[in-house]
């Protein structure tokens, strides 16, 4: 009798991981908590309920990094793509589900597997033995995150992200931004040039703050806000507070020579950190915010240099429980502390019902293999998952480490030129080549 794979969680990353280690051969259990226990978002005790958008985003597998997840976990047998493409809504080229026939599907596909079964119960403690993976995902019960923050450390758990927008590189006019750090600090050339300065003269400075004041917000949903207020304020909120607030916080303009104009003091200055090992993605500092998508867009192409930018993700507070990955996992997903538990979904740092569900599907594989006494390395970072993979177990800066969805910037760069038609070619040929890499991973597993 093989050994069995536990999951708490069955939610999109639970029930892919199930469903990936059963179709293995591996007696699974899942432990869910609903409908015994709740949380403010859940409705039902269906299994992978969508708690909010019914809709998986774009399903363009030629041209979009999500669309191209969706490619690779229907290539990989995923059931989350199978249910949503059954209940597939008309959206355009999006992919929305009907959400409610959706979970249900899901949930009579697991419960009626001969090899999977669900225990409808919480788990209030880390497990000592055994495979398992915890994917509680970002409403995770307090006793269970108490117990992960009791394992990890306070500050490797966190209940709220609190997300500053992060820009593409390429898409940066470097002849108006230069790179400095504030006082020239650190060893290196490469520290002492960490981070890009956006500089603002006083009619910029005051623009902005206007465009910022006037831009719309968007709300926290009901039962979402306790203890939000720890240290992640959102910009437009310190602007609320008064005019000069932000340029005494992180638009303080001290420290810095612009390198373009070293005669002309800045009065403002907005800066962006490197967010990934590649250096392909830059979020803007203390910029986290809860102004609507359309509204970001607008207010942070007036900051000089980013007139052009293309944004990888806009910025964001949610509830949001998820660990500090790069520091506590293994790359088979593992906390290394306890190498018998695997961590998958939201709770690892992806966001989105996608990636939740794909970082299952590689986690329930994983397990199975290790269960099977077999290794199942990571596919490559030239895939989507991969990409995932590669950016949460390592690739993303630990000390900034906040929630991230599938874009292009997280894929090892293809050089190519041309403007704006040269990017949609350079999409081309990032899909192109992470299908050819995805299928020689599936390849070597059969
Ligand atoms: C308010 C809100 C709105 C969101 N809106 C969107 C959106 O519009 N689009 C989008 O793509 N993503 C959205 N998300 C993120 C979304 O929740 C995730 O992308 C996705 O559901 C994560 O999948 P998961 O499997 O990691 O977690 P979940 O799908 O949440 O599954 C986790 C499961 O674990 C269970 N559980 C928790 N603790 C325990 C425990 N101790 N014992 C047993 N079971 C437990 C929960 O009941 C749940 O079923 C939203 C999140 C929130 C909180």
């Amino acid at each position: 009798m093989r050994e069995t794979l536990h999951i708490v969680g069955g939610g999109m990353a639970g029930s892919e991981a199930a469903w990936q280690a059963a179709r293995a051969g591996i007696p699974v259990v899942i432990h869910e908590m609903r409908p015994k226990v709740g949380t403010f978002a859940h409705r039902t005790g269906n299994l992978a309920e969508m708690v909010c958008s019914n809709s998986f985003r774009s399903d363009d597998d030629e041209r979009n990094a999500v669309g191209l997840l969706h490619w690779e976990m229907r290539a990989a047998g995923g059931l989350i793509m199978e249910m949503a493409d059954h209940h597939r809504l008309p959206a355009g080229g999006a992919l929305a589900v009907d959400r409610d026939p959706f979970s249900e599907s899901v949930t009579e596909r697991l419960r009626n597997h001969p090899l999977i079964s669900v225990s409808d119960e919480e788990i209030t403690e880390l497990p000592t033995g055994g495979h398992w993976i915890i994917a509680t995902g970002p409403l995770t019960s307090g006793t269970l995150a108490e117990a992960i923050r009791a394992e990890t450390g306070a500050e490797a758990l966190a209940f709220f992200d609190a997300i500053a927008p992060i820009v593409y590189a390429e898409s940066i006019d470097m002849s108006v931004v230069w790179a400095q750090s504030r006082y020239d600090k650190g060893e290196t050339e490469a520290e002492q040039k960490a981070y890009l300065n956006c500089p603002m003269t006083k009619a910029d400075y005051e623009g902005f703050i206007d465009a910022l004041l006037a831009a719309d917000k968007t709300e926290f949903h009901e039962g979402e806000t306790a203890g939000y207020f720890d240290g992640c304020l959102p910009i437009e909120v310190m602007a609320e507070r008064g005019r000069e607030t932000l340029r005494f916080g992180p638009m303080k303009p001290v420290g810095l020579t612009n390198a373009h104009r070293p005669d002309v003091k800045p009065y403002a200055v907005v800066q962006l950190r490197r967010d990934n090992a590649l250096g392909t993605l830059y979020n803007i500092v203390g910029f986290q915010t809860k102004m609507k998508y359309g509204a970001q867009t607008d207010v942070f192409k007036r900051i000089p240099g980013l007139q052009d930018a293309s944004f990888a993700r806009l910025g964001g507070i949610h509830r949001n429980t998820f660990i500090n990955s790069p520091t506590l996992l293994d790359a088979q997903m593992r906390l290394k502390s306890r190498p018998n538990i695997r961590f998958a979904g939201q709770i690892t740092g992806v966001e989105g019902y996608v990636e939740s569900a794909a970082m299952g599907l590689l986690s329930g594989r994983m397990a199975a293999a290790e269960i099977l006494g077999r290794d199942l390395p990571a596919p490559g970072p030239e895939t989507a998952m991969g990409a995932l993979i590669t950016h949460i177990t390592g690739g993303a800066e630990a000390k900034t480490f906040q929630p991230m969805n599938v874009n292009f910037g997280l894929f090892p760069p293809i050089d190519a030129k041309g403007g704006r038609r040269g990017r949609k070619d350079r999409y081309k040929a990032y899909t192109d080549r992470a299908k050819a890499s995805f299928n020689e991973w599936l390849d070597g597993q059969s």
